[in-house]
C-alpha cells in the first residue's frame, strides 16, 4: 500500500492518502483540486509520487 501526506506536499494539512497507486493519485487529485484549488499539471502529479511511501 502507498501513502502520500498532503503536508509533504507544502501545504499546511493533516489529510493522508493511503491506498494503490491508482487510488492515491485518485485521492490526491480530488483533494488537491477540491480543498486546494490546486490544479493536476504533470509537476504536481510528479511531486506526488515524488513524496509518495510504502507502507
Ligand atoms: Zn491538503
Amino acid at each position: 500500500m502507498k501513502q502520500v501526506k498532503c503536508a509533504d506536499l507544502g501545504n499546511d494539512c493533516d489529510f493522508v492518502a493511503k491506498g494503490t497507486l491508482e487510488e492515491v493519485m485518485s485521492q490526491v487529485a480530488d483533494h488537491a483540486t477540491g480543498v486546494h484549488k490546486m490544479t493536476i499539471t504533470d509537476d504536481v502529479v510528479a511531486a506526488v509520487k515524488g513524496v509518495m511511501t510504502e507502507l
